[in-house]
């Protein structure tokens, strides 16, 4: 795979006047670096304005969430048509904070992710273990039920992102071994799953990614590029963590 995927999840940051501005920034520290490896998660209050500041360049965004009908009298929830409408590439699926605080399920990812693949929006699916299910050595079981779930009715390419639940906004990052072990185990799965576009098929590591430890993780077999939360607030951190990444 070419040159490592920088994907920036806001979470819920960002105004219209921040959001600009921050794309604005990306876009002049990204200038002379192929924009294709960086996407954006932005809330969906301020998706538009985004769209409209990356029309016209190669950088693509996606939304954090999405429901799983097209359209109805779901009061709240976003369509993913009108994601794709808008000009979204992908979606997060099975975010830890939606598992955990939103409570869904990995059937609920699979119905996701056929309803996105249904408009023609890249799903891109997270996955990972709890502190709990870690240290009971239930990491692998994990990974792959959800891995297996989710991906169960899916008819072309989800990109995967392993992200440890104890490693989100902890400052905690997972080991070199960890994401080693872990990322060779989502690779053969997919391997398996899929043998014509498991090579093809991204899988990024989320958890604490900064600056300072981008390099080293990149530089691990199956890891292409990073799913990061609070360092993606910061330009300049988020244009650094790829760089790091690519050397
Ligand atoms: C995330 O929200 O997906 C994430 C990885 O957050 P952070 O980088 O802050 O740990």
């Amino acid at each position: 795979m070419s040159s490592p995927y920088c994907a920036g999840n806001w979470k819920m940051n960002m105004n219209p006047q921040e959001a600009v501005q921050h794309v604005q920034a990306l876009l002049v520290q990204t200038e002379k670096l192929d924009q294709s490896c960086f996407l954006l998660f932005p809330p969906a209050l301020v998706a538009a304005d985004v769209a409209t500041q990356l029309r016209g360049t190669s950088m693509r965004w996606g939304g954090q969430n999405c429901y799983h009908e097209l359209k109805g009298a779901f009061t709240g929830e976003n369509s993913p048509q009108t994601l794709k409408d808008m000009g979204a590439s992908f979606c997060l699926v099975g975010h830890s904070e939606r598992r955990q605080i939103f409570g869904e399920t990995d059937d609920l990812c699979s119905k996701k992710i056929q309803i996105l693949q249904s408009v023609g929006l890249t799903p891109l699916l997270c996955v990972g273990e709890t502190l709990a299910e870690r240290q009971s050595g239930q990491t692998g079981d994990v990974v792959l039920r959800q891995l297996r779930t989710g991906l169960q009715g899916a008819t072309s390419t989800v990109w995967i992102a392993y992200e440890p639940v104890w490693a989100i906004g902890t400052g905690l990052v997972a080991s070199s071994e960890q994401v080693a072990e872990v990322h060779s185990l989502i690779f053969k799965f997919l391997h398996e799953w899929s043998p014509q576009s498991a090579s093809t098929t991204p899988i990024l590591y989320g958890g604490s990614v900064k600056p300072n430890n981008a390099g080293p993780l990149a530089s691990l077999a199956h890891v292409d590029g990073f799913l990061v939360g609070g360092a993606s607030l910061v330009a300049n951190d988020f244009v650094q963590i790829q760089q790091a990444a690519r050397v």
